[in-house]
């Protein structure tokens, strides 16, 4: 069973709460004190390439939807093999071990998790926990990536395509991001992060099925390939998009996201946002354990193992007592 750590509260202090852990140890809590820039914002640069590449992959996606009847058995259950494994690359991955430091996890688990996440290819792990954590720091704000005021479009998938804003830039380099420097694993994956996606995303789910059972090149190309890959993109971008905008607020209705049941779906649990912005250091992002939580069963699992540790977790009371103070009055259900 993971190790239960008391933590108090979570720490907008404009709610009165008191800080867990110092802001210089935490990096994934709310900064109330960044304001925005006043005047005209500045202009959105297109970045044409990004437009191309992912237009080419949506369409490439939609083949490969065309292609599902004619895929033999195997190379489906191989998609959502490769599917799950990418998906817990970013949940377990650089989402809840190296974004939020919510569990420690053993040198060969460390390693799996990189692979896994290289196979999800979302940019490589330092860049994507420096943007999550400004995202937590600043949400909602000009200095946010995917400021979910912008519009579902923008925080979907539009921020990828467009360049930064300045205040994104500015607060990235002030976060600190010394506990992914110091892990060689980040940083190994970093240094070969574009030969690590052209195995992990295209060749491997490519070839597996193209070798092992003699289906077609292009059904295992575009099916585990292409499809997968959006697939896991649109899943991971639901959670800014759709979990800021749509679902109940249990733990905190002066925040944008919110509790959905289809992003906790497609995510192998990581819908449960109010709660995560509430208590993001929570190893499991919800207050309900495996519970529509296949990354939690995961970690657990991991810990049964003794590859992974010290997950942290919030203590019952301390959760029911911020629902009462600062929820939306939906506690009784606060799966949603
Ligand atoms: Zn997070
Ligand atoms: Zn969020």
């Amino acid at each position: 069973m993971p190790e239960t750590e008391v933590l108090e509260g979570s720490v907008r202090s404009r709610n009165g709460e008191v800080r867990a852990e110092s802001v210089t140890e935490r990096e994934d809590l709310f900064d109330e004190t960044y304001k925005e820039k006043d005047g005209p914002k500045p202009p959105m640069i297109i970045v044409w390439k990004n437009v191309i590449l992912m237009t080419l992959l949506h369409i490439g996606a939609v083949y490969g939807i065309f292609l599902l009847p004619s895929a033999r058995m195997l190379t489906l259950a191989w998609s959502v093999i490769c599917f799950l494994i990418s998906a817990l690359g970013v949940t377990a991955g650089v989402h809840r071990l190296w974004s939020h430091k919510s569990y420690k996890a053993s040198l060969p688990l460390r390693i799996f998790l990189a692979f896994a996440n290289s196979m999800a290819f979302e940019n490589d792990i330092f860049e994507w926990s420096r943007d999550h954590r400004v995202h937590h720091k600043f949400s909602e704000t000009d200095a946010d990536p995917h400021n979910a005021v912008r519009g579902f479009f923008f925080s979907h998938i539009g921020w990828l395509l467009v360049r930064k804003h300045p205040d994104v830039i500015e607060k990235g380099k002030k976060i600190d991001l010394s506990d992914l420097k110091a892990d060689k694993v980040v940083m190994f994956q970093r240094k070969y992060y574009k030969i690590s996606v052209v195995l992990m995303c295209f060749t491997v789910p490519t070839l597996v099925p193209w070798y092992l059972w003699g289906e077609n090149f292009w059904v295992s190309y575009f099916v585990p390939g292409l499809l997968r890959y959006a697939v896991v993109l649109n899943s991971t971008w639901l959670v800014n998009s759709a979990a800021h905008m749509w679902g109940n607020r249990p733990y905190d209705v002066n925040i944008y996201p919110r509790e959905n049941k289809l992003v906790i779906l497609t995510t192998i649990g990581e819908g449960f946002h109010n709660y995560h912005h509430t208590f993001p250091y929570d190893y499991a992002t919800s207050e309900f354990g495996c519970k529509m939580n296949l990354t939690t069963c995961f970690i657990n699992f991991m810990c049964f193992l003794g590859l992974a540790k010290d997950c942290k977790t919030v203590a019952p009371e301390i959760v029911l007592a911020r629902a009462q103070r600062t929820g939306d009055g939906s506690a009784r259900n606060r799966s949603g």
